[in-house]
């Protein structure tokens, strides 16, 4: 991932965050530090679930569900074409156009039902809850607290040092 430093201009790549803590929510340290210049700033790609609290869709099985139906009701569009009408009627270029789209929605439609189980397993939840605690954790640490505050973040109450209240 790809980011510019707003004191230097220099692209930096993230590894200071290292990509081990990355996850697809964008839940993770919004604090930067520059390797270049060693300032400090906020990705507002990223959010500390602790402080703004966690959005309720990542749990939702409505929109993946109805995108894991519709991609399997192409894919089965396309490879019924290909299977039931006689290969002799249809174009080679048409015929490979059907195999890869044919491909590529079951590929996302797998990706969606994936999701799906995940959320109705509980498995997305508790990696949440995960999430969610580690930010707390990170928010114990006063230091880090000043960092985020003196960059303008809104750092809840409860985290706050009595000084910053
Ligand atoms: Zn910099």
């Amino acid at each position: 991932m790809g980011m510019k430093c707003p004191h230097c201009h220099k692209s930096i790549e993230n590894e200071s965050q290292s990509t081990k803590d990355w996850n697809s929510f964008g839940y993770q340290s919004p604090l930067i530090t520059c390797p270049k210049c060693s300032k400090d700033f906020l990705c507002k790609a990223f959010h500390e679930p602790a402080a703004e609290g966690i959005d309720k869709k990542w749990l939702n099985v409505g929109i993946p569900l109805k995108r894991a139906l519709i991609y399997t009701a192409i894919w089965a569009v396309c490879w019924s074409a290909i299977y039931f009408i006689p290969s002799l009627t249809i174009p080679l270029k048409i015929r490979v156009l059907l195999l890869g789209l044919s491909g590529l929605f079951m590929l996302y439609g797998l990706l969606d039902w994936w999701t799906v189980i995940r959320i109705k397993s509980g498995k997305e939840a508790k990696l949440l809850l995960k999430l969610v605690q580690e930010s707390e954790k990170r928010l114990q640490d006063e230091n880090y607290v000043r960092r985020l505050y003196n960059l303008g973040y809104k750092v809840p109450k409860k985290y706050l040092p009595k000084d910053l209240q």
